[in-house]
């Protein structure tokens, strides 16, 4: 179970071996990453069945189960409920992440990807009941889900099923007050049910750590040793009830800095608030697409456009100008992948994407700057 302290491991974002291909998990790396981590007094670690396309799952095998006592970690697992298309899915997707981690239980089991649509799904095909049966079995010690949709959304899943006991969220200082993420609103609608949260993507992919230099000047004149990683996990993990905040670390340097940030951690205070406020502002006004790099759509393209690599291409030269090594980048992606102006507007992508952007209009833009 968790033990002292609030950082997991977010297990999307593992270190591979060839870039363009998510499966390739760097193994070596992994192990070192992951023993410094729970050599450093943390435990929790957050896999989900499509992440790298199920060896997330085998990364906790061959990190984990086959080289630490089970009671020395704590795993946390979803059930890819925009994948379920009828009542059996749910065993032969479980069957499987058992499998693939090696795993009799998990402490943490989710249904992944709670919106509107996939509500309903999991309404129609018995996904509560599903969950609850696995913790009968002791197979799931605690379930809950995670959730990307409007506040009045979560408010509704939260009164129709008191039984999920936590929930997992995206909340960074940036989409605290986004219309489209509501950070905030879905923040204190969880705290109105009483249901303690799980933060995820407080860095918003990577976006709250390389930021504007304006931005970056004025965190440093306030808390000149402190990165701007541990303002973004500060902010989150300052809330309460905020039991877990999730970082997907590629690097054993993320993971130092991400527990050297979380061993001594210190509550934002009233004067660090009104500097993230004014720093929020600067990166909001810098960001030309808010994609979290979650890759969700990375295997709905008929025409194979790497869209999160597009995106973060984009976002580089809306923040910082022309660059030739960004149009480089841009180039040799197309000689592999689709070019932004294949995309057919088929709209498979936006229906994937949690942060509700209008991928297709966002490719015109991309495809008008590099093509
Ligand atoms: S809308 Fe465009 S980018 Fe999205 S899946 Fe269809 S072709 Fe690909
Ligand atoms: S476009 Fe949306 S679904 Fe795709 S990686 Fe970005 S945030 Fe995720």
């Amino acid at each position: 179970m968790i033990r002292n302290n609030k950082l997991g491991f977010g297990m999307m974002r593992l270190p591979v071996t060839n870039p363009s291909d998510a499966a390739s998990v760097d193994f070596a790396q992994l192990e070192e990453m992951a023993d410094l981590f729970i050599a450093s007094g943390f435990t929790y670690f957050d896999s989900a069945y499509i992440y790298h396309g199920g060896m997330s799952d085998v990364a906790i095998k061959k990190t984990l189960i086959e080289r630490y006592d089970r009671d020395a970690f704590t795993l946390a697992n979803k059930m890819p409920t925009f994948m379920v298309s009828a009542a059996s899915d749910f065993d032969r997707y479980f069957s499987e992440q058992a499998e693939r981690t090696g795993a009799d239980y998990f402490d943490y089991y989710l249904l992944h990807d709670l919106d509107e649509n996939n509500y309903a799904n999991m309404r129609r095909h018995g996904g509560f009941e599903y969950v609850r049966k696995l913790k009968e079995q002791g197979r799931a010690k605690c379930i809950g889900f995670s959730f990307h949709d409007k506040a009045e959304v979560l408010d509704k899943i939260l009164t129709e099923h008191p039984e999920m006991e936590y929930v997992q969220l995206q909340i960074n200082y940036v989409d605290w007050e986004s219309p489209a993420i509501e950070s905030r609103k879905c923040y204190e609608t969880a705290v109105k049910h009483g249901k303690p949260v799980i933060v995820m993507e407080p860095l918003k992919g990577g976006a709250l750590v390389n930021i504007p230099a304006e931005a970056e000047k004025i965190l440093k004149a306030a808390r000149p040793s402190l990165s701007a990683a541990s303002w973004g996990i500060r902010f989150a993990a300052s809330l309460p009830g905020v039991i877990m905040v999730l970082s997907g670390m590629s690097t054993l340097g993320q993971v130092k800095n991400n527990v050297s940030i979380m061993k001594e951690f210190q509550a934002l205070t009233e004067p660090e608030k009104e500097v993230i406020e004014q720093v929020r502002e600067i990166i909001a006004a810098a960001t030309a697409v808010p994609c979290t790099d979650c890759r969700y759509c990375a295997d709905s393209c008929p025409q194979s456009i790497p869209i999160p690599d597009y995106f973060s291409l984009y976002n580089s030269h809306r923040l910082f100008g022309f660059n030739p090594i960004i149009h480089n980048y841009y180039r040799n992606l197309t000689l592999e992948y689709g070019k932004a102006s294949d995309c057919v507007t088929c709209g498979q992508c936006a229906e994937r994407c949690p942060q509700h952007i209008e991928i297709p209009e966002e490719l015109v833009e991309v495809a008008k700057t590099f093509e």
